[in-house]
C-alpha cells in the first residue's frame, strides 16, 4: 500500500529528528533509551523527592506518627511562616541541575524538573496566590544579571497561574554570601538583611489576590535565609507561607 505524502513526511520528521537530536536524559544528558520516562534510568532512580511525612511548620521530616508536627525546633521557637514545603532533597542529579542554572545559567533541567512537580506544585500552589522571591543583595544582581529565586517564582507562577513580586521584599546593605557562612554566622549575617520595600502594601494590595503569600527560595540549608524572609513578609500583615525548590538534609 502506497504511503499518503503527510504520513510519509511526519515519518521522514520522526526519524530525522531521532537521528539529528537523539533523544538525552535532560538531567545528565545522557541518550535516553525510553523516551517516554522522560529522563534516563539512573537520574530517575537517583532523584529524591521530600518525604511525605514532615513538620507542618518548617517542613523537616518527621516520624509519620508526629505528622503535622510541630516539630521539637518549632516548640522551641515557633517559625515565622505557617507552613513549610519543598519539592526536592538537594542530591545528585538535583544538585547539578541547580548548579548548571545557577552557576552557567542553564535552567533546562530545572524546567525539567518543575515539570516532572506538576502535579505536586498544583497542590501546594493556588492562582490566586502570590509569590515572593527571597532578594538578592542589588550588587549581585546586578553583577550577574540573574535573581534566581524570581527567575524561579516566574516560572512556577507560569505553571500554576498566580502571580509573583520580586519588589516588594528587599535586600538591605551589602551582606556576605550566604553559602561563604556556617550555622550561627549565616544568622548573625542575616538578623537585619530583609525589609518590606516601602510601597510593599500597596504592592500587595494592587494585586488583589485573597490568595495565600509565600516567600520562595532556590535551596534550603539551614532555614535561616527562609525564616528571616518569612519574618520580614510578616509586615504585610498576613499568614506567610515559604517554599523551596531543594532542602539540603543534614541529618544523612
Ligand atoms: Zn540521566
Ligand atoms: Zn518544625
Amino acid at each position: 500500500m502506497l504511503m499518503s505524502m503527510p504520513a510519509l513526511s511526519t515519518k521522514l520528521i520522526q526519524g530525522l529528528k531521532q537521528s539529528l537530536f537523539p533523544p538525552a536524559c535532560p538531567l545528565c544528558s545522557k541518550p535516553l533509551e525510553n523516551s517516554a520516562q522522560g529522563c534516563c534510568a539512573t537520574c530517575l532512580q537517583n532523584i529524591q523527592v521530600m518525604p511525605k511525612n514532615t513538620c507542618l511548620s518548617c517542613g523537616i521530616p518527621l516520624d509519620a506518627t508526629l505528622v503535622p508536627g510541630p516539630c521539637g525546633q518549632c516548640l522551641k521557637k515557633t517559625p515565622p511562616q505557617q507552613e513549610t514545603y519543598h519539592l526536592y532533597q538537594y542530591k545528585s542529579p538535583v544538585r547539578e541541575a541547580i548548579l548548571a542554572w545557577k552557576l552557567h545559567g542553564d535552567d533546562s533541567a530545572l524546567i525539567w524538573l518543575l515539570h516532572a512537580a506538576e502535579q505536586q506544585l498544583q497542590t501546594i500552589f493556588s492562582a490566586d496566590d502570590l509569590l515572593l522571591p527571597v532578594p538578592m543583595p542589588l550588587y549581585r544582581m546586578q553583577r550577574s544579571g540573574l535573581h534566581h529565586s524570581a527567575n524561579l517564582c516566574q516560572s512556577i507562577a507560569a505553571q500554576v497561574g498566580c502571580i509573583m513580586d520580586w519588589k516588594i521584599l528587599r535586600r538591605k546593605g551589602k551582606d556576605k554570601r550566604q553559602s561563604s557562612l556556617k550555622g550561627k554566622a549565616r544568622e548573625r549575617n542575616l538578623r537585619h538583611s530583609f525589609t518590606l520595600a516601602e510601597d510593599g502594601i500597596s504592592r500587595v494590595q494592587s494585586h488583589n489576590t485573597q490568595g495565600k503569600i509565600w516567600v520562595v527560595d532556590d535551596i534550603l540549608t539551614t532555614g535561616a535565609t527562609l525564616r528571616h524572609a518569612c519574618a520580614a513578609a510578616r509586615q504585610i500583615k498576613r499568614p506567610i507561607f515559604a517554599f523551596s525548590f531543594a532542602r539540603v538534609l543534614h541529618n544523612e
